[in-house]
């Protein structure tokens, strides 16, 4: 059983994607191209994180990164092998998931530091971590100005390895805004004293660095470091406002069925609140998707559906279960494929215009597909399904 509105998600997309971000930091930076950490936090931003992170392994793929350890390990009884980073905070987690799960955690408290030393110490185990540097977006990570003072006792961890140090950029997607280039400016000088301390400590390994998400990526090739983030970009989409240098596709659409077609009079009102009034004959299709399925209601007079290859304008209300489109002068009848994110014919919807339409991000649209929609698995050329 299967119900009308259904989520497709070309596996063989994202790993073309994949690939096509491979390919341009290689041509652009032949001599140290940096690797990748394959973002697949949030269900893979609500792709299905299981069959979107074995797909990524599959086309090569060394490292994933999710957002806490529940996560993790869902990814690890989904078959994932390769290594999965956890860029959440840790302070309230159950901390012996990090063991059972053979997952990376990121350090970006003090107060995490000390946690994660005593369970790794409980363990007898030596654990490898990220180091989060806060340079500015003021959120997790220890503060660049502060390592000094806040390092040391953290690379004195008797069960704790240094990998790697990385930061997040709070305006990566914004090139009018002097703190991307700050917040580079601040961890490069945070790399320089966790250098000194590190030698303080006799550490002798350098660690690996890594900053860029999808936005900084696309930006600038000085963020790049030893790995890139990507998240938004491996789903084929660009984060807005910027333009696309690398060729990706878009790996999900949405769509569905017309379930009933319904005559409406001229001054009759749709929907609940009955806000959307005919003004002349009206024909309405009803869409069986709606908020519960993640839609959002401010669609209702904004957005479209594409419906016989034309835009059918969303009107009346997006309800829990149901959305109601005008198609008067279109020959539609109960049955027809709607598509709700996606092309049909020559018409195409994509994430970002639904996401500019209700004044939110592409993130929003795709992590909020509800989980009432099942997602159906396309493989790519030379993939089993
Ligand atoms: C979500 C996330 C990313 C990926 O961001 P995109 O904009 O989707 O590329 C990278 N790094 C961190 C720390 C994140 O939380």
């Amino acid at each position: 059983m299967i119900r009308p509105t259904v989520a497709r998600v070309n596996l063989g997309a994202l790993q073309a994607n994949y690939r096509s971000i491979v390919a341009h930091l290689a041509r652009e930076k032949p001599s140290h191209p940096p690797g990748i950490i394959a973002v697949v936090k949030a269900n893979a931003y609500g792709h299905g994180a299981g069959h979107v992170a074995r797909a990524l392994e599959e086309a090569g793929a060394s490292v994933l990164a999710c957002a806490d350890i529940e996560e993790g390990a869902a990814l690890r009884a989904a078959g994932v092998a390769c290594k999965i980073l956890v860029f959440g905070a840790l302070s309230v987690s159950d901390l012996d998931g990090l063991f059972d799960c053979r997952l990376t955690p990121t350090i970006s408290t003090p107060g995490a530091a000390r946690a994660v030393q005593a369970v790794a110490a409980r363990h007898k185990q030596r654990l490898r971590y990220h180091l989060k540097i806060d340079t500015g977006m003021n959120r997790l990570g220890f503060r660049d100005a502060n390592l000094r003072r806040t390092l040391p006792e953290l690379l004195a961890s008797p069960n704790l390895e240094l990998e790697a140090v990385y930061t997040h950029f709070a305006t990566a997607d914004d090139p009018e805004s002097p703190l991307f280039n700050e917040q580079r400016v601040r961890f490069e000088r945070a790399l320089w004293v966790i250098k000194e301390l590190s030698a303080d400590a006799a550490i002798s390994a350098p660690p690996h660095v890594h900053a860029a998400n999808s936005a900084a990526l696309l930006r600038d090739s000085r963020v790049w470091w030893d790995e890139v983030r990507p998240g938004l970009l491996l789903y084929g989409i660009v984060p807005p406002p910027l333009a696309a240098n690398v060729a990706v596709t878009p790996v999900i659409t949405l769509d569905s069925r017309v379930v009933a077609v319904k005559g409406v009079r001229a001054g009759e009102g749709v929907g609940y609140g009955a806000r959307f009034i005919a003004e002349h004959p009206t024909t309405i299709a009803i869409v069986p998707a709606g908020y519960a399925d993640g839609l959002d209601l401010r669609l209702a007079g904004r957005g479209a559906v594409l419906i016989r290859g034309r835009r059918a304008p969303i009107v009346g209300s997006v309800c829990m279960d149901m959305l109601t489109a005008d198609v008067t002068g279109l020959d539609v009848s109960p049955g027809d494929e709607v598509v709700i994110i996606g092309s049909q014919g020559a018409e195409r919807i994509d994430v970002r215009e639904m996401a500019a339409q209700i004044g939110t991000i592409p993130y929003e649209i795709l992590c909020r597909i509800g989980s009432r929609i099942e997602r159906v698995y396309e493989a790519g050329n030379g993939m089993k399904g």
